[in-house]
């Protein structure tokens, strides 16, 4: 079946066929590791981790490429403000290795959290500082640069194609936005090599042939893409605040030195803000993964809730959303308990997104991958999901089966609950018995005293027409 992604570049939805078939070349941008990755980053992480695994899901092979940024993300992301990493070296008194290191850590622990596949490799800025002088070199060659005092700068008015991701050219800016021009010929200019500061040691500096210094953000991510996977390559991914200034600089710079596109489709997802606003240090309201499971949430429940709505919308987040997606998920989880313990998915079908096995119902097969290969309309796979759930002619065997197949792209590792009773201590029971007895009795004060003695031991008990029904709380 098509799968249909939307490209930012042609700004329509497209089919995707891959440069090399069957294999699908893929790079996302990944964090500044100077501070704590927040939610709305984990989103852009969530995006990028669906659409290798529904990439996956249709047979291809994908070499996901993402890099740590741990050198030249200025504040402001057009070359104004303090760098990210000094500013956390200050914050905490450590080297900016050491800085790189610990945050670093922190992202991959968050991912795992996440269940997000690991990338084939996660290459670091500072390690290829030579791969990044050569680019500029190259941009220098084909005379798109120029020196100013503060660095060498990418002059946007020399590249006609400029401006094709964001639609602003270079005038629009100079016109609309109040842009420190600074000594660059265009608004839009934007630093390849920045001179380290006179009045400043800098841990974070190196030789080059322009001076000692550091590289700029952009040119990171071109060299780094290029070095792992080429140019062109299939997929770019990031978050839309890219489109404007980094993704359009990449572009420009891979243009400029190789005269080639570098990748073919340009994907980006929409923000998450909170209680409908944005996330800011001064509200208080940058979450982390840390933050939510503090609160007692399970971070496959952020997951759960980021697929709720498609990645080209904005997402709200409100401690209430959070709550309604654990709940889903919890009851998602208390249903494939109940079924049959089924073989791994690639043991029941075909693994190409085609089926007919007889093992994975077809029917529900056929509409989970038309809504995921649909520009990865993830809410409307999670519909079909309970849909099948909710399906009284289809078996339990049937739908543990599909289950664990949807599963490849939903990531709720339902394979951890699938068939898997839970396991009631003696005690529990006991006070599950004994809260029987004073229902009986009417004793209403006794039998919630013992709902709650119930509930801190980690169990909730329901009541229902069959008797009481015991769950995790
Ligand atoms: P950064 O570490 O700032 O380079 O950001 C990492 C990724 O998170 C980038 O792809 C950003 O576009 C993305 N991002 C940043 N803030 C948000 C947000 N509030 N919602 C969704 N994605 C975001
Ligand atoms: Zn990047």
């Amino acid at each position: 079946m098509e799968i249909k992604l939307h490209n930012s570049l042609t700004r329509r939805t497209e089919p995707f066929s891959p440069i090399s078939s069957g294999h699908v070349g893929m790079y996302s941008c990944g964090p500044t590791v100077y501070w704590f990755a927040h939610i709305g980053n984990m989103r852009a992480f969530l995006f990028s981790d669906v659409l290798r695994r529904v990439l996956e899901y249709n047979g291809l092979e994908v070499t996901l490429v993402m890099n740590v940024t741990d050198v030249g993300h200025l504040v402001g992301d057009v070359d104004d403000g303090e760098d990210k990493m000094i500013v956390a070296m200050l914050r905490e008194g450590k080297s900016g290795y050491q800085i790189a290191e610990f945050y670093a850590q922190a992202f991959f622990a968050d991912l795992s959290a996440l269940n997000i596949k690991p990338a084939a490799v996660y290459p670091r800025a500072t390690d290829h500082i030579q791969e990044q002088i050569e680019m500029v070199q190259a941009l220098e060659r084909k005379g798109f640069t120029y020196r100013t005092s503060d660095g060498i700068y990418f002059d946007t008015a020399r590249l006609p194609s400029y401006g094709r991701l964001s639609g602003q050219k270079a005038e629009d800016k100079r016109a609309g936005a109040r842009v420190d021009m600074a000594e660059k010929l265009n608004a839009t200019d934007f630093a390849l090599w920045k001179f380290s500061p006179e009045d400043m040691e800098r841990e974070m500096e190196w030789e080059s042939p322009w001076g000692i210094g550091f590289p700029g953000w952009h040119i990171e991510c071109s060299a780094m893409s290029k070095k792992y996977l080429g140019l062109p390559f299939d997929i770019h991914t990031g978050g839309i605040d890219h489109i404007p200034v980094h993704h359009e600089n990449e572009l420009a710079q891979a243009m400029g030195a190789d005269g080639v596109l570098e990748a073919n489709v340009w994907m980006h997802n929409d923000f998450i803000t909170v209680d409908g606003g944005r996330m800011a240090k001064s509200l208080g309201n940058i979450y982390t993964i840390a933050n939510l499971v503090e609160k007692g949430f399970d971070p496959i429940a952020f997951r759960y809730f980021v697929l709720g709505s498609h990645y080209r919308s904005k997402l709200n987040f409100t401690w209430e959303a959070m709550e309604g997606a654990q709940n889903a998920l919890n009851k998602l989880r208390e249903i494939v308990r109940e079924y049959p313990i089924v073989p791994s998915s690639d043991q029941v079908s075909p693994p190409h997104g085609e089926e007919g096995s007889g093992v994975v119902d077809a029917p529900y097969s056929t509409r989970f991958l038309s809504a995921v290969n649909e520009d990865l309309n993830t809410p409307a796979a999670l519909a079909v999901v309970w849909d099948l759930v909710n399906d009284a002619t289809v078996d339990d065997a049937t739908k543990a089966s599909t289950l664990l197949r949807f599963d490849e792209v939903l990531g709720l590792c339902l394979s951890d609950y699938l068939g898997r009773q839970i396991d009631v201590p003696v005690d529990v029971t006991e006070l599950v018995a004994q809260r029987e007895e004073a229902r009986r009795s009417k004793n209403w004060a006794e039998s919630d005293r013992l709902r709650d003695e119930i509930a801190t031991r980690g169990f909730v008990v329901k009541d229902t027409p069959q008797g009481p029904k015991i769950s995790l709380a």
